[in-house]
């Protein structure tokens, strides 16, 4: 009897060898990280929004630490997205350095080191609910067919996205391998060809970019958007409690078109803009209440920022999913700095970017360190005590000790900013100085307010520490800096990797 009870436990551990054994749950913490899109410096009630109301966010900052100099890898979407998950600047190569189309292929090769698979290979169990837009398929995407590659080849459990933007077709959300709700008798067909406001490229009464017909029955609804990936969020974390979880949140609140829950519309003072960040503050609130309510809170580090600046936008001819500088009504999307989504000027990328982990961070600390979403991979691997493969995370400082507030000294002594491209544009930070060799403004708007070109100027060098609103372009007053910089910038292009 013994005997066949010691065989039986023998083969239970032979069986699972990982589970049984190897990993320890409890001293991992698990891992939420929230991606806003196309929020500002200044939207959140903590970083001095008044016209919009964010209390969950708010606690979430009374509880953790709030950095002040925490940047997007890019100014744009795809790029920061890219950057996020491999740890590479997504300048170097042309695949995720640009704005991609609802039907481009997967920009990320399969079997590369990414976040999540850097937390699957120490035991986590791995999901990205929400915005995606980093291509699927190894061409252009047939979603009448089994997608992939996508995010399950590249490191994720799980998966439940909107496959590129909620203002491009398709206007459906993909499970693991498959559109949700797909009806083979009802094929998708996309036209990429059909431009914004164009009679063919709306759907459910929106202007997109590009056409699509077929696909009826699983059509998205823009207004339980925001709801549909908090409940997937928490589903998530309730079926993994046991587990160490990591969980990549991308809402897409405050992309246009911005369609919030008739319970959020006119909630806000800013507009129908304030009124989805209210809705992306209620997303992370459920989430904040599901690990209460598990009991998960204590050892959870969890992360909320954005993927580029604010800008108000339009929405082609819709202008009533968009915001206007009335609409905001005094409330600064960007807080004090120049320019928007798309600039190098820092209201491009310098975002909000707020941590909470009760065990390890103490409450209401505010830094001022330099760090970027690029770096989360090797923190991420740090976390879970990985040293690193020489080629993975090229650009991927770990800022552990920034998080934990362990250190006083700078965790990144540069950083590369970045607008869509390859290279696209780009401006080099060290320590309060930020040189870009760009000729038009904020390195990208090429026109003034008036319609008319922008001057050209032959670079840019401000010193963020006196003058956060880069109006004073010292360029012409500090040569042996800009030389410096110059030197700073060309080497890391020339260098496949920037980490130590
Ligand atoms: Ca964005």
């Amino acid at each position: 009897m013994h005997i066949l009870r010691l065989f039986l436990v023998l083969c239970l551990f032979a069986a699972h060898p990982l589970t049984s054994l190897a990993v320890q749950p409890s001293s991992r913490p698990n891992i939420v990280f929230i991606l806003g899109d196309d929020i500002g410096y200044g939207d959140f009630g903590c970083y001095g929004a008044t016209k919009i109301k964010t209390p969950h966010i708010d606690r979430l900052a009374q509880q953790g630490v709030r950095f002040t100099d925490a940047h997007s890898p890019s100014a744009m979407c795809t790029p920061t997205r890219y950057a996020f998950m491999t740890g590479r600047y997504a300048w170097r190569q042309p695949a995720g350095a640009s704005v991609m189309s609802g039907v481009a292929p997967l920009c990320i090769a399969p079997g590369s080191a990414t976040v999540a698979s850097i937390l699957k290979q120490a035991g986590y169990v791995t999901g990205i609910v929400g915005k995606w837009h980093l291509g699927l398929g190894e061409r252009e995407t047939d979603y009448n067919r089994p997608i992939k590659p996508g995010p399950l080849e590249v490191g994720y459990d799980y998966a439940f996205i909107l496959p590129a933007t909620g203002d491009r077709v398709p206007c459906v959300y993909v499970e693991n391998h498959d559109v949700v709700g797909y009806d083979p008798a009802d094929p998708i067909k996309l036209d990429y060809t059909a431009r914004r406001g164009e009679p063919e490229s709306f759907v459910l009464g929106i202007p997109r970019i590009g056409g699509m017909k077929g696909g009826t029955a699983a059509l998205w609804s823009d207004a339980d958007m925001a709801d549909t990936f908090a409940n997937k969020a928490v589903e998530f974390i309730e079926r993994h409690q046991a587990a160490p979880f990591f969980l990549y949140l991308a809402t897409h609140d405050a992309h246009v078109p911005r369609v919030p829950h008739a319970r959020f519309r006119g909630s806000s003072q800013a507009g129908v803009r304030g009124d989805v960040i209210q809705e992306f503050d209620a997303t992370v609130g459920r989430v904040l209440d599901a690990l209460d309510r598990l009991k998960l809170n204590e050892n959870a580090l969890v992360i909320v920022t954005s993927d580029n600046g604010g800008v108000l936008d339009s929405n082609g001819p819709d202008t009533v999913h968009a915001g206007t500088k009335e609409t905001n009504n005094g409330h600064l999307q960007n807080g004090v700095l120049r320019g928007i989504k798309g600039n190098l000027f820092e209201g491009g990328h310098r975002v909000p970017f707020i941590a909470r982990w009760p065990r390890q961070i103490k409450a209401a600390t505010v830094s001022d360190q330099l760090i970027c979403h690029v770096d989360m991979l090797a923190t991420f691997a740090a976390l879970t005590n990985q040293p690193l493969a020489d080629d993975a995370g090229p650009d991927s400082f770990n800022v552990l000790p920034a998080l934990v507030g362990t250190t006083e000294k700078p965790v990144r002594d540069h950083l590369i900013n970045h607008t869509a491209g390859c290279p696209g544009r780009l401006a080099v930070r060290q320590g309060s100085w930020k040189y870009g060799p760009s000729s038009y403004p904020g390195g990208q708007q090429r026109t003034n307010k008036d319609g008319k070109k922008a001057a050209q100027i032959p670079a840019q060098l401000y010193n963020l520490a006196d003058d956060i609103g880069e109006t004073k372009n010292l360029v012409a007053h500090f040569p042996d800096k800009v030389k410096e910089l110059e030197a700073l910038l060309a080497k890391i292009r020339a260098t496949p990797r920037s980490r130590p």
